[in-house]
């Protein structure tokens, strides 16, 4: 496929000869035509794919001239360098284009930017925070915006902007068409598509089925945190083989209590990255594990999402992914440039899903290894682990938004789950001899002596 085949005008196939591209991106191509239809797009994709231009080309290619003041396409991103990209990639597929692109980000004049967007822009490029302002300031009114799009979501949800977006959402209008991209599935990203999205079609540039052929993959079945802390310092023993370890975690606190644990078994050997952690510790860890300073490196799945470390000799999934794409994202870590890697990873019984999951996704079986003998298997539960008392009608009970739990299918499996309420409230009517309702005269006339 060229470009030639995307319905495009000449202004923009003027400036794709100019910039010397001729091919979509696979995810360029497959989300052309979703994005121009006007549908809600979910796509799953990660820098340097072309994700940039796979929404903007059909945008460009929709957005009909005008002279109107108020922006009609809104684009969101976690950070004012990915602003200052995006706006630089518009301009330069704008070539031959009349329209307005402006760029907003916090920590800057904001009285400028006011000034800025007052003299009416097409499309505003943003971080959420910088956004919220100028649209309270009423300087910017976004009562037009007809297409939103979120980018790199999954950083910006990690970074905590949940809030954020959701008072955005509010002051957008309703009809509108939402455009986001990720480049990994988690927890957040599903609840946001779930709550604000409206039968969203979803494009994920097929992270391959088959896993690269150098990666020896194995996997062991451990009962709990524990013990999988147990099973971990018997291999990281082996400093010569595991010379080199990335292990993966779900989410922060799961990072920092393992960090914590691998801090007492091998002190000065590890290192942490997560997105509660400030920018500079991030770069001294990375730095550190690339320069072998740190033998082992504990990272949540979207911040080692950019990694490129060589000669990582094993990853370690500590946990099992709910959604196997990052599966595969994560032992991509290793058995780069003609290395050969390993991998490993460990399932609870909660965790037998996930692993289904991946072995469907790769269409092969992990070889199950025992834990060896000399492993203590541990009864001790974290807090996630111990069984939950069930509450009922508490408005207060926060909900653990924490745990890494099932994807698309939790619902119905939650929806399904009998009411245990009324058969207990008869129970206790029972064990207290009183009417079932107040109502029953047959109960009262039944019991009466
Ligand atoms: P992105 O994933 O959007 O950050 O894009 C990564 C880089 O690839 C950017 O510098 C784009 O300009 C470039 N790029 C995007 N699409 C194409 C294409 N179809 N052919 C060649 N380069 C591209």
């Amino acid at each position: 496929m060229t470009f030639q085949d995307l319905n495009l005008n000449t202004p923009l196939y003027n400036a794709l000869d100019d910039l010397g591209f001729t091919t979509p991106t696979p995810i360029q191509e497959e989300s052309f035509s979703v994005v121009a239809s006007g549908k809600d797009v979910v796509g799953i994709a990660q820098t340097g794919t072309g994700k940039t231009l796979a929404y903007m080309l059909p945008i460009l290619r929709n957005l009909k001239y005008s002279r109107q003041d108020n922006p009609r396409v809104l684009v969101l991103v976690p950070t004012r360098e990915l602003v200052v990209q995006v706006v630089s990639e518009i301009e330069k597929f704008s070539k031959y284009i009349n329209n307005r692109v402006l760029g907003v980000y916090g920590g800057t004049n904001i009285n400028t930017q006011k000034q800025a967007v007052a003299q009416g822009q097409d499309i505003i490029v943003a971080t959420p925070g910088r956004l919220y302002d100028l649209a309270v300031s009423r300087v910017l009114q976004l009562k037009s915006v007809q297409k939103l799009v979120i980018d790199e979501v999954d950083v910006m949800l990690d970074l905590g902007f949940r809030h954020q977006l959701m008072n955005i959402f509010d002051i957008l209008p309703q009809r509108r068409q939402n455009i986001m991209f990720s480049a990994t599935m988690t927890k957040d990203v599903d609840e946001l598509i779930t709550d604000f999205f409206t039968n969203p079609t979803k494009i994920s540039i097929a992270v391959s089925g088959t896993p690269l052929e150098n990666i020896k993959q194995e996997r062991y079945d451990v009962p709990n945190f524990y013990t999988k802390v147990n099973l971990l310092e018997h291999l990281l023993h082996d400093k010569e083989e595991f010379s080199r370890v990335l292990i993966f975690v779900a989410y922060k606190k799961m990072a920092d209590r393992l960090f914590n644990q691998l801090e007492d078994l091998f002190p000065s050997e590890s290192c942490v990255i997560h997105s509660n952690k400030t920018q500079n510790y991030r770069l001294r860890s990375i730095e550190q594990f690339r320069e072998g300073e740190n033998r082992l490196l504990v990272a949540t799945d979207v911040m080692a999402r950019g990694l490129d470390i060589e000669g990582v000799s094993h990853v370690i999934n500590f946990d099992t992914p709910d959604y196997p794409e990052n599966y595969m994202h994560r032992i991509g870590r290793t058995g780069r440039a003609e290395q050969q890697g390993h991998s490993i990873l460990l399932s609870t019984d909660k965790e037998q899903e996930g692993l289904e999951r991946i072995e469907t996704l790769m269409q092969m079986k992990i070889e199950t290894l025992e834990i060896p003998e000399s492993v203590e298997i541990s009864t001790e539960l974290i807090e996630e682990e111990r069984p939950q008392i069930r509450e009922r009608n508490n408005p207060t009970k926060r909900s653990d938004t924490h745990k890494p739990g099932p994807a698309f299918h939790e619902k119905s499996e939650k929806n399904s789950k009998e009411n245990l309420g009324g058969s207990y409230k008869f129970k206790m009517a029972a064990k207290y001899k009183k009417p079932k309702t107040r109502g029953d005269k047959n109960y009262n006339r039944r019991n009466k002596k």
